[in-house]
């Protein structure tokens, strides 16, 4: 294919991968937007194929074959709630990709750079083979952390902090020996060594990171992974791969600030790990006695209500409740009450993890909140309903300085007359911290799988 038709379809595709973040940025817009991802991604893999660069079609096209159907074969088995988990590892891969292509394109021995040139060109393959092991080991991790095979516990190792420094100037040095490196066998050491510490690296530092933090961990390795595909496309020349990785790098990096603001957390000390778990005074003592309710009083509680509040979380997701939450908000509104969601930016296990349950249930965005819009109107509520939600509504990142989750914004439910929280038991939640809020006054627990209480509870409303 001419090198112009290939050009205009970069192009292209870099213009339909703007519009797709964009749709995706709302749920109303959000189909269109993964539409242009699509066709964009279509017409760049089949401009890269046919470009003069690709000459064995037999080895591409198998290559695509399997990891197609791989790739297929996953997403349709996926539940809702791993989803997560099956981000963590995909970005894995663009790590481990970016790993291989370096180490390819340093072997090559077609690659016939010169003086600066050729140090740039090795400064690409070091910096995309660093980007690329770090996002590696560390997404999966962020897998095994997710998907509770690894504790969620930070692992403190003694002077860490000293332990990673020692880690990235090792890498340095050895990145001064690989630049310098006279023959293959050299350099290959040299790569290799940064490559194995690069990998452990990746290891520690997630291991590092608690509980409540991970959100933050998974959008930084969104945004590392964004980095490394950048990195590759400098490696393979390819301007397309560095503008998808560049946008894909950017758009991780501000969703750890927006994450960072919203737990009220500083990124450094994300990165550097281990939050609230060191030394000061153990968490206040929690007082007061658990109140069960039924699915009637439940629905009783519902019907007499003006203003109710619903703050969904993980357990919604893991019941698959939404479909009906959805009923529920639908005939309580045909009752009269003002039905309003309250959403926590970390609610659940990935950005937007809630408003993609409520979006598939069909429930109306317009009566859909961020936490900072609809917290200060708790004390004017008669119900707060927290469904399989635990740290994002737990008063004592408020109350108590010496809580691993103090100063993390939360969403203020028990300002409300009547809280009912829906969870199966007294069990803590991600960041593995005990909740105070089970125990007020007006706290009211329907415990029990989420589903099957509010089927219980829609049916008696429907009575
Ligand atoms: P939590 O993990 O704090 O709590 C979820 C609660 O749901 C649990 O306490 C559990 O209690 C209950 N639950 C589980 N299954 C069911 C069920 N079938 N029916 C009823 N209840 C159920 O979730 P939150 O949404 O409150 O908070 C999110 C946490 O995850 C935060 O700590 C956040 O930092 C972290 N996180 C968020 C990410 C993100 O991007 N959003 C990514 C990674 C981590 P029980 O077992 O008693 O039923």
């Amino acid at each position: 294919m001419p090198q112009g038709i290939i050009v205009v379809s970069y192009i292209a595709a870099t213009i339909l991968f703007i519009l797709a973040l964009r749709g995706l940025s709302h749920p109303e817009t959000a189909r269109p937007g993964n539409l242009y991802g699509i066709i964009g991604m279509t017409l760049a893999i089949l401009a890269t194929i046919l470009s003069e660069r690709v000459t064995t079609y037999g080895l591409v096209i198998s290559a695509m074959a399997i990891g197609g159907a791989a790739g297929v074969t996953v997403a349709r088995r996926v539940q809702m709630t791993q989803m997560p988990e099956l981000v963590a590892i995909l970005h894995s891969l663009v790590g481990l990709a970016a790993v291989l292509i370096g180490f390819a394109n340093y072997i090559d021995p077609t690659a016939s750079f010169e003086g600066t040139a050729k140090t740039i060109h090795e400064l690409e393959i070091y910096l995309g083979v660093l980007i690329g092991a770090v996002t590696f080991t560390g997404s999966v991790v962020a897998f095994g952390k997710l998907c509770g095979k690894i504790s969620g516990k930070p692992l403190l190792l003694p002077a860490r902090h000293w332990l990673n420094l020692g880690m990235v100037v090792l890498m340095a040095l050895l990145g001064k020996w690989f630049l310098g490196a006279e023959g293959l066998a050299g350099g290959l050491a040299s790569l290799t060594l940064m490559t194995l510490i690069a990998f452990a690296l990746g290891v520690h530092m997630v291991m590092a990171i608690g509980g409540a933090d991970m959100p933050v961990v998974i959008s930084m390795l969104n945004s590392y992974s964004g980095w490394a595909a950048s990195a590759t496309g400098f490696m393979l020349e390819n301007d397309l791969l560095i503008v998808t990785g560049a946008l894909v790098g950017s758009s991780g990096a501000i969703l750890s600030y927006i994450m960072c603001r919203a737990m009220n957390r500083n990124f450094i000390s994300v990165i550097a790990g281990g939050f609230g778990t060191e030394g000061g005074a153990p968490s206040a003592a929690i007082s007061g006695e658990v109140q069960a309710v039924d699915p009637e009083e439940t629905a009783s509680l519902l019907t007499e209500a003006k203003n109710v509040i619903i703050v969904p979380g993980y357990g919604m997701a893991v019941a698959q409740a939404q479909h009906v939450v959805a009923e529920i908000v639908k005939t309580l509104r045909v009752k009269g009450v003002n039905v309003r969601f309250g959403i926590h930016p970390v609610a659940g296990r990935m950005p937007g993890h809630m408003n993609v349950l409520l979006a598939e249930a069909k429930v109306p965005y317009d009566i859909v909140f961020e936490m900072d819009e609809i917290n200060e109107d708790f004390p004017e509520t008669d119900v707060a309903v927290v469904i399989g939600a635990n740290d994002i509504v737990n008063p004592a990142a408020q109350e108590d300085p010496n809580s691993p989750i103090a100063g993390m914004p939360v969403l203020e439910v028990w300002k409300a007359k009547t809280c009912i929280v829906l969870k199966r038991s007294m069990a803590t939640g991600y960041a593995g911290v005990d909740n105070p809020l089970f125990f007020r006054d007006n706290t009211r627990m329907l415990f029990g799988d989420a589903k099957d209480s509010l089927e219980k509870v829609l049916s008696y409303l429907r009575q």
